[in-house]
């Protein structure tokens, strides 16, 4: 098999653990396998440069940014590489470029836009283990070095994965998969086998951290399929892949929360064509990302009250712009609340079953937990309770959809 493996910064965070995840490395190679290995930089790394980076300058440039923290992952790519030749095996190291990771020329975020591999194929195909620079790559005309946003070596190893078509990508990080919930908060949390594409989507964006969201969209786009595991054990992980029948019978997969958004409400709008859209797109101009939207309108049919949520970084802003928007709209008020949060139950099982929302409620009702907001999508409920509760709903939704007990498919 050719498999990709991709190490984050706790997994190569001092010397004895890149001659540890080295052995892996050289163990995978030995059982057959073809490997090419992407790494993270040292744990804490990246946030050291972007802190020295803040010492010399307020105000440091994108472009100086990106050259500074792509030197945490050069780093790891040379020592790493170091290792695999101690162990008596052929390897080298590349960096984003070498490894023809093309990107657009946005700073510190860059987008892939294409990966022209045949350097790092020549080399598996002469006998070498190829050792890549994550989070990095280079623009195609004036080879300015940039990186693919925090936590962006995830993105990294799906990318390349699928340039060169390798049968596999392993995640290997700190915990063993994907929980159903936070161990930290329900102890019986359970590692999932496996889950679907959407389900980890849903469980990434929403704050599960085990893989970038980006690298998630990209995996399923191009239908490649990823196992997240731990590089301290040699438990099987849970493996990211495409939607099968047997996940349609559990009916929730997981349940996640996000106490990072804040809440907007504009009361007394009048209720004609148009107003949304014009309270919107002015949030939208402000670059911020609105997550759940709520509309009511009064029973006369004259007003309407508009809530949504965004990220809590971006409350002063979008509730300032409200306020504008409002007085231009003619609305009576508008309000914030910023101690809530949310919590959602996951799974492709909702396709096809009834009832869940009215359970999910229900059981937060029993617990005095009351609803303020409610989302739903194909595969997900969420809802705003007060962030008090987060711990408890948790719990509460854990246990009532049994998430602690193998599903019997
Ligand atoms: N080192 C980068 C970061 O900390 C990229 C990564 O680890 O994925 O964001
Ligand atoms: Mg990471």
């Amino acid at each position: 098999m050719l498999i990709v493996q991709k190490y984050g910064g706790t997994s190569v965070a001092n010397v004895e653990r890149i001659k540890a995840v080295a052995e892996r490395v050289v163990k995978t190679v030995e059982e057959g396998n073809k490997v090419v290995v992407i790494v993270s930089a040292m744990a804490g790394e990246t946030d050291k440069l972007i802190n020295l980076a803040y010492q010399v300058s307020p105000n440091p440039s994108e472009r100086e940014m990106d050259l500074l923290l792509s030197s945490g992952e050069r780093v790891t790519t040379a020592l790493m590489a170091m290792a695999i030749e101690a162990l008596g095996y052929k390897a080298i190291a590349l960096t984003g470029r070498q490894a023809g990771i093309i990107t657009d020329s946005v700073h510190t975020k860059a987008k892939i836009e294409k990966i022209t591999a045949d350097r790092v194929i020549n080399a598996l195909n002469e006998g070498y283990i190829v050792v890549i620079a994550g989070f990095q790559g280079i623009t195609e005309d004036d080879l300015e070095v940039t990186t693919l946003g925090r936590g962006g070596s995830d993105l990294s190893a799906v990318a390349i994965a699928s340039a060169i078509k390798s049968d596999l990508c392993e995640i290997y990080t700190d915990v063993e998969g994907v929980y159903t919930t936070d161990p930290n908060i329900v102890s019986e949390a359970r590692k999932l086998d496996k889950i679907s594409y959407e389900e980890m989507l849903e469980m990434a964006s929403l704050g599960a951290k085990v893989l970038q969201t980006r690298s998630v969209e990209f995996a399923m786009k191009y239908e490649v399929p990823i196992i997240v595991r731990s590089s301290f054990s040699d438990k099987p992980g849970t493996l990211v892949t495409k939607e099968d029948k047997d996940m349609e019978k559990v009916v929730v997969s997981g349940v996640t929360y996000d106490k990072n958004q804040a809440k907007i409400t504009i009361i007394g709008l009048p209720d004609k064509p148009g107003i949304a859209a014009k309270l919107f797109n002015g949030i939208a101009k402000a670059n911020i990302v609105v997550d759940m939207i709520v509309q009511n309108v009064s029973s006369d049919g004259k007003y309407a009250d508009i809530s949504f949520t965004v990220p809590k970084t971006d409350l002063n802003k979008a509730f300032t712009l409200s306020k504008e928007i409002a007085n231009e709209l003619g609305a009576k008020d508008v309000i914030y609340k910023d101690d809530i949060s949310k919590i959602s139950i996951i799974g492709v099982g909702m396709r096809t079953h009834s009832g869940v929302a009215a359970q999910m409620f229900e059981a937060l009702a029993k617990h005095g937990i009351n609803i303020m907001t409610i989302s739903t999508s194909e595969i997900k409920i969420s809802c705003i309770i007060e962030a008090k509760y987060t711990e408890l709903a948790v719990r509460v939704l854990h246990d009532v959809f049994k998430l602690s007990e193998k599903a019997n498919v």
